[in-house]
Protein backbone atom coordinates (compact mmCIF):
# COMPACT_ATOMS: atom_id res chain seq x y z
CA UNK A 1 0.00 0.00 0.00
CA UNK A 2 1.09 3.45 -0.94
CA UNK A 3 2.49 5.25 2.01
CA UNK A 4 1.25 8.54 2.40
CA UNK A 5 2.63 11.37 4.28
CA UNK A 6 0.64 14.83 5.04
CA UNK A 7 1.73 18.19 5.80
CA UNK A 8 -0.64 21.31 6.74
CA UNK A 9 -3.81 20.10 8.67
CA UNK A 10 -5.85 23.09 8.97
CA UNK A 11 -9.19 23.95 7.66
CA UNK A 12 -8.79 21.78 4.52
CA UNK A 13 -6.19 19.37 5.14
CA UNK A 14 -8.02 17.99 8.67
CA UNK A 15 -10.72 16.02 6.44
CA UNK A 16 -9.27 15.86 3.44
CA UNK A 17 -6.52 13.40 5.17
CA UNK A 18 -9.29 11.93 7.26
CA UNK A 19 -11.34 10.93 4.06
CA UNK A 20 -7.39 8.96 2.81
CA UNK A 21 -8.08 7.34 6.37
CA UNK A 22 -11.39 6.37 5.53
CA UNK A 23 -10.51 4.91 2.47
CA UNK A 24 -7.69 2.53 3.61
CA UNK A 25 -4.64 4.95 3.08
CA UNK A 26 -2.23 4.58 5.92
CA UNK A 27 -1.24 8.12 6.40
CA UNK A 28 1.18 9.67 8.54
CA UNK A 29 1.12 13.68 9.60
CA UNK A 30 2.59 16.76 10.60
CA UNK A 31 1.75 20.39 11.34
CA UNK A 32 3.19 22.84 13.71
CA UNK A 33 -0.69 22.49 15.27
CA UNK A 34 -0.22 20.05 18.17
CA UNK A 35 -4.19 19.86 18.63
CA UNK A 36 -4.83 19.48 14.82
CA UNK A 37 -2.56 16.59 14.66
CA UNK A 38 -4.09 14.98 17.73
CA UNK A 39 -7.29 15.39 16.13
CA UNK A 40 -5.73 13.32 12.60
CA UNK A 41 -4.59 10.97 14.95
CA UNK A 42 -7.67 9.84 16.45
CA UNK A 43 -8.57 9.15 13.53
CA UNK A 44 -6.20 6.56 12.76
CA UNK A 45 -3.10 8.04 11.48
CA UNK A 46 -0.03 7.98 12.43
CA UNK A 47 2.17 11.21 13.95
CA UNK A 48 5.50 12.06 12.44
CA UNK A 49 7.58 14.29 15.03
CA UNK A 50 8.75 16.51 11.76
CA UNK A 51 9.12 16.95 8.39
CA UNK A 52 11.88 14.67 8.16
CA UNK A 53 10.07 11.72 9.37
CA UNK A 54 7.32 12.54 6.90
CA UNK A 55 9.93 12.52 4.40
CA UNK A 56 11.80 9.58 5.38
CA UNK A 57 8.59 7.42 5.44
CA UNK A 58 6.32 8.35 2.60
CA UNK A 59 6.02 7.29 -0.81
CA UNK A 60 3.78 9.98 -1.64
CA UNK A 61 3.55 13.27 0.45
CA UNK A 62 0.20 16.07 0.05
CA UNK A 63 0.98 19.62 1.56
CA UNK A 64 -1.76 21.76 2.19
CA UNK A 65 -0.15 25.10 3.21
CA UNK A 66 -1.62 28.64 3.48
CA UNK A 67 0.74 30.33 0.44
CA UNK A 68 4.20 29.57 -1.38
CA UNK A 69 6.47 30.80 1.50
CA UNK A 70 4.72 27.97 3.63
CA UNK A 71 5.41 25.56 1.09
CA UNK A 72 8.95 26.61 -0.34
CA UNK A 73 9.98 26.19 3.68
CA UNK A 74 8.71 23.04 4.33
CA UNK A 75 9.99 21.86 1.28
CA UNK A 76 13.05 23.12 0.27
CA UNK A 77 13.93 25.06 4.12
CA UNK A 78 16.31 23.56 6.65
CA UNK A 79 15.13 20.58 8.00
CA UNK A 80 12.58 20.23 5.01
CA UNK A 81 10.86 17.49 3.24
CA UNK A 82 13.63 17.37 0.53
CA UNK A 83 16.34 16.92 2.81
CA UNK A 84 15.63 13.34 3.42
CA UNK A 85 13.05 12.85 0.89
CA UNK A 86 13.76 9.08 -0.80
CA UNK A 87 14.30 9.44 -4.53
CA UNK A 88 10.99 8.72 -6.67
CA UNK A 89 8.71 10.49 -3.97
CA UNK A 90 5.93 12.49 -5.30
CA UNK A 91 4.76 15.21 -4.12
CA UNK A 92 1.29 16.46 -4.44
CA UNK A 93 0.96 20.06 -3.24
CA UNK A 94 -2.59 20.89 -2.63
CA UNK A 95 -2.18 24.69 -1.77
CA UNK A 96 -2.98 27.63 -3.35
CA UNK A 97 0.11 29.59 -4.20
CA UNK A 98 1.78 31.17 -6.86
CA UNK A 99 2.61 28.98 -10.41
CA UNK A 100 5.98 30.49 -10.95
CA UNK A 101 6.79 29.06 -6.99
CA UNK A 102 4.88 25.46 -7.79
CA UNK A 103 8.08 25.64 -10.78
CA UNK A 104 10.78 26.62 -9.06
CA UNK A 105 9.87 24.13 -6.21
CA UNK A 106 8.96 21.53 -8.49
CA UNK A 107 12.76 22.08 -9.85
CA UNK A 108 14.14 21.76 -6.52
CA UNK A 109 12.85 18.47 -5.96
CA UNK A 110 13.69 17.12 -9.41
CA UNK A 111 17.77 18.08 -8.48
CA UNK A 112 16.42 15.18 -5.69
CA UNK A 113 15.27 12.84 -7.93
CA UNK A 114 11.52 13.13 -6.72
CA UNK A 115 8.28 14.68 -9.22
CA UNK A 116 6.01 17.10 -8.07
CA UNK A 117 2.29 18.06 -9.29
CA UNK A 118 0.51 21.57 -8.14
CA UNK A 119 -2.91 20.36 -7.27
CA UNK A 120 -4.87 23.27 -5.77
CA UNK A 121 -8.70 22.56 -5.25
CA UNK A 122 -11.81 24.64 -5.22
CA UNK A 123 -15.46 23.85 -3.04
CA UNK A 124 -13.91 24.59 -0.02
CA UNK A 125 -14.55 22.98 3.51
CA UNK A 126 -18.14 21.42 3.07
CA UNK A 127 -16.68 20.03 -0.42
CA UNK A 128 -13.24 18.84 1.95
CA UNK A 129 -15.68 17.32 4.23
CA UNK A 130 -17.63 14.93 1.73
CA UNK A 131 -14.82 14.34 -0.61
CA UNK A 132 -16.11 16.18 -3.58
CA UNK A 133 -13.55 18.72 -4.03
CA UNK A 134 -12.63 20.24 -7.28
CA UNK A 135 -8.95 19.41 -8.02
CA UNK A 136 -6.88 21.28 -10.49
CA UNK A 137 -3.77 19.57 -11.38
CA UNK A 138 -0.07 20.51 -12.95
CA UNK A 139 2.65 18.08 -13.85
CA UNK A 140 3.88 15.42 -15.91
CA UNK A 141 0.75 13.43 -16.94
CA UNK A 142 2.62 9.81 -16.32
CA UNK A 143 3.23 11.27 -12.53
CA UNK A 144 -0.77 12.73 -12.32
CA UNK A 145 -2.13 9.09 -13.53
CA UNK A 146 0.55 7.45 -10.76
CA UNK A 147 -1.84 9.74 -7.66
CA UNK A 148 -4.74 10.05 -9.43
CA UNK A 149 -6.96 7.05 -7.52
CA UNK A 150 -5.71 9.18 -4.00
CA UNK A 151 -6.81 12.24 -5.67
CA UNK A 152 -10.14 11.12 -6.64
CA UNK A 153 -10.27 10.01 -2.59
CA UNK A 154 -10.56 13.88 -1.83
CA UNK A 155 -12.36 15.10 -5.04
CA UNK A 156 -15.05 14.58 -7.21
CA UNK A 157 -13.78 16.49 -10.30
CA UNK A 158 -10.05 16.17 -10.75
CA UNK A 159 -8.08 17.33 -13.97
CA UNK A 160 -5.13 17.58 -15.18
CA UNK A 161 -4.72 21.29 -16.72
CA UNK A 162 -0.93 20.74 -17.69
CA UNK A 163 2.32 21.04 -17.36
CA UNK A 164 3.59 21.94 -13.41
CA UNK A 165 2.03 25.27 -12.36
CA UNK A 166 -0.82 24.82 -14.49
CA UNK A 167 -3.07 23.66 -11.47
CA UNK A 168 -2.31 26.69 -9.73
CA UNK A 169 -2.59 28.77 -12.92
CA UNK A 170 -6.14 27.33 -12.92
CA UNK A 171 -7.09 28.24 -9.72
CA UNK A 172 -6.16 31.70 -10.07
CA UNK A 173 -8.36 31.88 -12.96
CA UNK A 174 -11.32 30.43 -11.13
CA UNK A 175 -10.64 32.94 -7.96
CA UNK A 176 -10.74 35.83 -10.89
CA UNK A 177 -14.17 34.79 -11.70
CA UNK A 178 -15.25 34.05 -8.18
CA UNK A 179 -14.12 37.97 -6.52
CA UNK A 180 -15.47 39.51 -9.60
CA UNK A 181 -18.84 37.86 -9.72
CA UNK A 182 -18.85 38.27 -5.86
CA UNK A 183 -18.37 42.14 -6.69
CA UNK A 184 -20.85 42.33 -9.55
CA UNK A 185 -23.57 40.57 -7.19
CA UNK A 186 -23.33 43.20 -4.52
CA UNK A 187 -22.92 46.37 -7.29
CA UNK A 188 -25.98 44.84 -8.57
CA UNK A 189 -28.14 44.02 -5.44
CA UNK A 190 -27.11 47.54 -3.91
CA UNK A 191 -28.59 48.89 -7.27
CA UNK A 192 -32.39 47.38 -6.38
CA UNK A 193 -32.24 48.40 -2.85
CA UNK A 194 -31.43 51.87 -3.68
CA UNK A 195 -33.76 51.88 -6.69
CA UNK A 196 -36.97 50.83 -4.50
CA UNK A 197 -36.76 47.44 -5.72
CA UNK A 198 -36.50 44.67 -3.15
CA UNK A 199 -33.34 42.66 -3.47
CA UNK A 200 -34.60 39.21 -2.34
CA UNK A 201 -36.81 39.78 -5.45
CA UNK A 202 -34.50 40.24 -7.67
CA UNK A 203 -32.53 37.64 -5.91
CA UNK A 204 -35.51 34.86 -6.78
CA UNK A 205 -36.06 36.46 -10.32
CA UNK A 206 -32.84 36.51 -11.74
CA UNK A 207 -31.29 33.17 -10.35
CA UNK A 208 -32.64 30.89 -13.10
CA UNK A 209 -31.14 33.47 -15.74
CA UNK A 210 -28.17 33.67 -17.52
CA UNK A 211 -27.01 36.18 -14.80
CA UNK A 212 -27.53 32.87 -12.21
CA UNK A 213 -24.54 30.81 -11.17
CA UNK A 214 -22.99 28.86 -8.52
CA UNK A 215 -21.75 32.43 -6.41
CA UNK A 216 -25.02 34.17 -6.54
CA UNK A 217 -26.48 30.49 -5.10
CA UNK A 218 -23.98 30.40 -2.69
CA UNK A 219 -23.44 34.17 -1.87
CA UNK A 220 -27.05 36.22 -2.25
CA UNK A 221 -28.55 34.32 0.72
CA UNK A 222 -25.54 35.58 2.65
CA UNK A 223 -25.73 39.16 1.63
CA UNK A 224 -29.55 38.88 2.12
CA UNK A 225 -28.98 37.78 5.56
CA UNK A 226 -26.05 40.02 6.44
CA UNK A 227 -24.43 36.90 7.79
CA UNK A 228 -20.80 36.81 6.47
CA UNK A 229 -19.36 33.62 8.88
CA UNK A 230 -16.89 32.41 6.66
CA UNK A 231 -16.33 30.12 4.58
CA UNK A 232 -13.56 31.77 2.55
CA UNK A 233 -12.11 34.72 4.01
CA UNK A 234 -11.52 37.99 2.56
CA UNK A 235 -7.53 37.48 3.93
CA UNK A 236 -7.00 34.43 1.61
CA UNK A 237 -9.09 35.81 -1.34
CA UNK A 238 -6.65 38.78 -1.10
CA UNK A 239 -3.43 36.17 -0.62
CA UNK A 240 -5.23 34.35 -3.95
CA UNK A 241 -5.49 37.87 -5.56
CA UNK A 242 -1.85 38.83 -4.97
CA UNK A 243 -1.12 35.63 -6.71
CA UNK A 244 -3.38 36.62 -9.94
CA UNK A 245 -1.94 39.88 -10.38
CA UNK A 246 2.31 38.77 -9.70
CA UNK A 247 1.56 35.70 -11.66
CA UNK A 248 -0.58 37.74 -14.57
CA UNK A 249 1.95 40.75 -14.62
CA UNK A 250 5.17 37.83 -14.99
CA UNK A 251 3.34 37.10 -18.47
CA UNK A 252 2.63 40.43 -19.29
CA UNK A 253 -1.44 40.01 -18.94
CA UNK A 254 -3.08 43.36 -17.51
CA UNK A 255 -5.99 42.25 -15.24
CA UNK A 256 -7.96 45.37 -14.56
CA UNK A 257 -11.30 43.76 -12.84
CA UNK A 258 -9.11 41.71 -10.51
CA UNK A 259 -7.31 45.48 -9.21
CA UNK A 260 -10.42 46.83 -8.94
CA UNK A 261 -11.81 44.04 -6.73
CA UNK A 262 -8.56 43.79 -5.06
CA UNK A 263 -8.67 47.69 -3.87
CA UNK A 264 -12.24 46.88 -2.75
CA UNK A 265 -11.06 43.78 -0.68
CA UNK A 266 -8.08 46.17 0.97
CA UNK A 267 -10.60 48.42 2.53
CA UNK A 268 -12.58 45.52 3.86
CA UNK A 269 -8.83 45.01 5.52
CA UNK A 270 -8.07 48.45 6.83
CA UNK A 271 -12.07 48.34 8.64
CA UNK A 272 -10.45 45.09 10.16
CA UNK A 273 -13.06 42.80 7.77
CA UNK A 274 -10.50 40.80 6.11
CA UNK A 275 -11.74 37.93 8.58
CA UNK A 276 -15.24 37.93 7.42
CA UNK A 277 -16.40 35.52 4.30
CA UNK A 278 -15.73 37.42 1.12
CA UNK A 279 -19.61 37.76 0.59
CA UNK A 280 -18.82 40.53 3.02
CA UNK A 281 -17.75 42.37 0.03
CA UNK A 282 -21.40 43.87 -0.23
CA UNK A 283 -20.47 46.22 2.70
CA UNK A 284 -17.97 48.16 0.27
CA UNK A 285 -21.09 48.96 -1.39
CA UNK A 286 -22.57 49.22 1.76
CA UNK A 287 -20.92 51.80 3.27
CA UNK A 288 -20.68 54.24 -0.41
CA UNK A 289 -24.39 54.11 -0.60
CA UNK A 290 -25.28 54.44 3.00
CA UNK A 291 -27.55 51.45 3.29
CA UNK A 292 -27.50 47.73 3.93
CA UNK A 293 -28.49 45.39 1.16
CA UNK A 294 -29.95 43.06 3.42
CA UNK A 295 -30.19 42.76 7.43
CA UNK A 296 -27.99 44.83 9.39
CA UNK A 297 -24.67 42.65 9.27
CA UNK A 298 -23.93 40.19 12.24
P1 LIG B 1 -5.40 26.87 7.33
O1 LIG B 1 -4.71 28.13 7.69
O2 LIG B 1 -6.65 26.48 8.04
O3 LIG B 1 -4.37 25.63 7.46
C1 LIG B 1 -3.02 25.70 7.18
C2 LIG B 1 -2.29 24.74 8.10
O4 LIG B 1 -0.90 24.74 7.76
C3 LIG B 1 -2.38 25.14 9.58
O5 LIG B 1 -2.87 24.06 10.33
C4 LIG B 1 -0.95 25.51 9.94
O6 LIG B 1 -0.61 25.20 11.28
C5 LIG B 1 -0.17 24.66 8.96
N1 LIG B 1 1.18 25.16 8.72
C6 LIG B 1 1.57 26.41 8.38
N2 LIG B 1 2.91 26.46 8.25
C7 LIG B 1 3.37 25.21 8.53
C8 LIG B 1 4.67 24.64 8.58
N3 LIG B 1 5.76 25.36 8.31
N4 LIG B 1 4.77 23.34 8.91
C9 LIG B 1 3.68 22.60 9.19
N5 LIG B 1 2.42 23.08 9.16
C10 LIG B 1 2.27 24.38 8.84
O7 LIG B 1 -5.65 26.95 5.74
P2 LIG B 1 -6.76 26.19 4.89
O8 LIG B 1 -8.03 26.96 4.90
O9 LIG B 1 -6.76 24.75 5.24
O10 LIG B 1 -6.16 26.40 3.41
C11 LIG B 1 -5.04 25.68 2.94
C12 LIG B 1 -4.87 26.03 1.47
O11 LIG B 1 -6.05 25.67 0.76
C13 LIG B 1 -4.64 27.53 1.22
O12 LIG B 1 -3.72 27.70 0.19
C14 LIG B 1 -6.03 28.01 0.81
O13 LIG B 1 -5.98 29.16 -0.03
C15 LIG B 1 -6.56 26.79 0.07
N6 LIG B 1 -8.02 26.71 0.03
C16 LIG B 1 -8.77 26.97 1.15
C17 LIG B 1 -10.16 26.89 1.09
C18 LIG B 1 -11.01 27.19 2.29
O14 LIG B 1 -12.24 27.33 2.13
N7 LIG B 1 -10.46 27.30 3.49
C19 LIG B 1 -10.78 26.53 -0.12
C20 LIG B 1 -10.01 26.22 -1.21
C21 LIG B 1 -8.62 26.32 -1.14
Amino acid sequence: MVQIGFVGLGIMGRPMSKNLLKAGYPVRVFDLDKKAVADVVACGAAEAADCREIAAGSDVIITMLPNSPQVREVLCGRGGLLETARPGTVFVDMSSINPIASREIGAEAAKRGCAMIDAPVSGGEPKAIDGSLSIMCGGDRAVFDRVADILKVMGKNVTCCGGLGAGNTTKLANQIVVAVNIAALGEALMLGKRAGVDPETIFQAIRGGLAGSTVMEAKAPMMLAGDFKPGFKIALHIKDLNNVLEAGHAVGTPLPLTATVMEMMQWLRSQGKDVLDHSALVQYYERLAGTTVGKDAK
